[in-house]
């Protein structure tokens, strides 16, 4: 029997960058009464209140004490504190400054150089490259893009491979992970889910054999891979309805 799921997000939960539906809600409420729930993303902590944990119906204290966010790829984490009512940082492992500034150079000039710098497409006050302190995350369309326009712009990974072949060669002192729809994100080597999922190991004081991982980025390359490579059972899902799916699975057979 298992003891976490985790959970990559972007695809895996939501349709990329955006809430949860209902039916995940629900779902992810009920297992919080028998799972420790962990999802990590490369998404920033203020995403994960607004794409998960505000879209839970009534969770109790009780159940949130369950709900594990592993933030920047799990470089962060955050648990929520029932006397406080409030979500609080466990740890935090940021870049340097200067590894940020590199990061950015290096994905700006390979962008460039390939013809896939798209600054004239972002909408107002929208950025391609974030710094997420503990990662850098390059979204070829920026962060307010349109579902359907980030979805066609690299269906087969083809760009963002050209993309990290050329940063490979320019600052291979750092990893580049695809993820999501349009998105790069570059750390620091080690600095990827296995991080994550091994401090969570930690935290959670369980072993590997307890969790079940959900992941739409599986493959060799992907950012759920590193989970794959460590060993922990993963069930790869095409997106949130396999999940659903899986986790009707899951509750229906407890
Ligand atoms: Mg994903």
């Amino acid at each position: 029997m298992k003891k976490v799921l985790a959970f990559d997000v972007d695809q895996t939960l939501n349709v990329a960058k955006t809430p949860i539906t209902n039916d995940i809600a629900e779902l992810l409420v009920k297992c919080l009464d028998h799972f420790e729930v962990c999802p990590i993303s490369g998404q920033k902590f203020d995403q994960f209140l607004i794409q998960i944990v505000d879209q839970l119906p009534n969770p109790t204290t009780e159940q949130l004490t369950h709900l594990h966010l592993f933030v920047a790829q799990g470089t962060q984490y955050y648990r929520y504190n029932p006397e406080k009512k409030d979500w609080e940082q466990v740890y935090n492992y940021p870049l340097s400054d200067e590894q940020v500034a590199k990061i950015t150079a290096t994905i700006k000039q390979a962008a460039k150089e390939l013809g896939y710098w798209e600054e004239d497409k972002l909408a107002e006050g929208d950025e391609i490259i974030e710094n997420r302190l503990s990662q850098v995350t390059f979204s070829a369309l920026g962060q307010k893009a349109g579902t359907e326009a980030k979805y066609a712009w690299d269906p087969d990974h083809e760009k963002r491979k050209k993309i990290v072949a050329r940063c490979k060669e320019l600052a291979p002192e750092f990893e580049y992970e695809i993820g999501g729809t349009t998105s790069i994100n570059a750390v620091t080597p080690g600095m990827n889910k296995v991080f994550g999922m091994t401090h969570l190991l930690e935290e959670l004081s369980v072993s590997k054999e307890d969790i079940l991982y959900f992941g739409d980025m599986t493959q060799p390359g992907g950012n759920d891979y590193p989970v794959v490579q460590m060993g922990i059972d993963t069930i790869a899902v095409r997106n949130h309805e396999d999940t659903a799916y899986a986790l009707r699975g899951i509750l229906g057979i407890l």
